[in-house]
């Protein structure tokens, strides 16, 4: 239950505590748009992916919009002066074919901030500059709402990170200003701080506004992941609490039962035998009466291992029955296979050479087996199955017990099954 693992755009956070670190961030409020280190990371990677998404889907848009723009310009206005708008929209169109071609390029992922930063900045100054070279205050005035327009749409649309936006469009002003300047273009302090600034302050506000309420989403979506791993986490705890024996490990009796039930229902349909193994230690109660009940826990769990290494295919299980009895599932396994598995856990348990003064066997602790086979039928109930190999087991026991005995209690062709008459 320590190990979280927290599975964010293929990105693995593994802390328990950080939950509450989460929870702490959400709480501050972050209002300077930076995360503590190990979260920051993770939100630049899963932002730069939404915004590669949104960038793709909005691409249609965009394009429409440009579309529109250059027929109004040129199909509406076509006699009025354009001054160097005309390159200024061929420019803009390069730009959109640019982001949108680097979009789809999975290894310019990384780059995307300066891709979408540089065009950006490169239209608004190719605008901007534009402008400049309009005499036409009717014309002039288009143009700046252009320019507001493009402002807007790369603050609130581009879903570029605030800082990152903030720079590039200062930096697109501070280009203008300087080619201006420098060709000594008509730009005057009134239109760039009317148009540009102004534009730029609203287009901040907005671009501050969605990068708080998408760090905000990324926490919350965080919070709710880590949620969910806990409860499936708790529910796989909780699923193995209920499978299995706590002393043991081994499947517990219900879940036995559950797997026997299945298994039966499989080997039906498939017409395949199904056997079970009942396993119990000799004179078990003289061994704790003996040694004392830890050391009785601890035959039981030596016991235990050693019957998994005979249960070790995917179908087949172990599970502990009752106190000091043991039961084996042996799907497609047949009487005469079964003989030998028999043998084999015989063998295994006097391996494990564990002293025991007290029995009446030998020295070491032995087990007694019952074993049996059945063909599954429908007018047979699975339970059949589990008190046949209980009998074989007394009769284990009757016949002076560390030994073995097993029966098949019905066969594989239908009409030839019979049915072992269980007293
Ligand atoms: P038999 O040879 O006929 O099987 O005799 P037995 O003594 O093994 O069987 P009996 O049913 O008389 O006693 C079973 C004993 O197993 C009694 C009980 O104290 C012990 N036992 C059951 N569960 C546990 C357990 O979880 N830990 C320990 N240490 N002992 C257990
Ligand atoms: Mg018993
Ligand atoms: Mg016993």
């Amino acid at each position: 239950m320590s190990n979280l693992i927290i599975r964010t755009d293929n990105l693995l956070i593994t802390d328990p505590a950080l939950k509450h670190e989460i929870e702490d961030v959400l709480a501050s409020g972050f209002r300077l748009l930076r995360f503590p280190d190990f979260l920051e990371q993770f939100f630049a990677h899963s932002y730069r992916k939404l915004a590669l998404k949104n960038m793709l889907s909005n691409a249609v848009y965009l394009v429409g919009l440009y579309v529109i723009m250059g027929i109004v310009v040129f199909v509406q206005f076509a006699g009025q002066d354009k001054g160097m708008f005309t390159w200024a929209y061929v420019i803009t169109g390069f730009g959109l074919l640019f982001i949108n071609v680097c979009a789809r390029l999975p290894n310019m992922d990384k780059a995307f901030h300066w891709y979408t930063g540089v065009t950006s900045m490169v239209i608004l100054t190719a605008i901007m500059v534009s402008a400049t070279t309009i005499t036409d205050p009717i014309g002039l005035a288009g143009l700046h709402a252009i320019n507001i327009y493009v402002v807007i749409i790369i603050y609130a649309m581009s879903k570029m990170r605030f800082f990152n936006t903030v720079i590039w469009c200062h930096l697109a002003g501070l280009a203008t200003l300087l080619i201006s300047r420098t060709f000594d273009l008509h730009f005057t302090q009134f239109e760039f701080q009317t148009f540009f600034i102004f534009a730029n302050v609203i287009g901040m506000g907005i671009a501050y506004i969605i990068e708080h309420r998408e760090r905000a989403m990324f926490l919350q979506g965080l919070l709710l992941d880590i949620d969910k791993a806990e409860k499936d986490l708790l529910n796989q705890y909780l699923e193995k609490l209920s499978r299995e024996d706590s002393l043991t490990g081994l499947a517990n009796r219900r879940y036995f039962d559950e797997r026997l039930k299945m298994e039966w229902h499989r080997c039906l349909r498939e017409k395949k035998p199904l056997s079970v193994i009942l396993l119990d230690i000799d004179y078990f109660k003289q061994y704790n009466d003996h040694y004392g009940h830890m050391a009785g826990d601890h035959c039981l769990t030596q016991i235990s291992r050693a019957l998994k290494k005979e249960a070790s295919r995917p179908a087949e299980l172990v599970g502990r029955y009752g106190g000091e009895e043991f039961i084996l599932l042996y799907p497609n396994i047949d009487a005469t296979q079964i003989k030998n598995t028999l043998i084999r856990i015989q063998q295994r348990i006097l391996e494990l050479n564990i002293p025991h003064e007290g029995s009446h066997v030998k020295k070491v602790v032995t087990a007694s087996l019952g074993a049996a086979t059945v063909f599954p039928v429908k007018s047979l109930d699975p339970e059949k199955l589990v008190s046949a190999a209980d009998q074989m087991l007394y009769k284990s026991k009757e016949n002076g017990r560390n030994g073995w005995s097993n029966t098949q209690i019905s066969h594989c062709e239908p009409e030839q099954q019979t049915l072992i008459n269980l007293v």
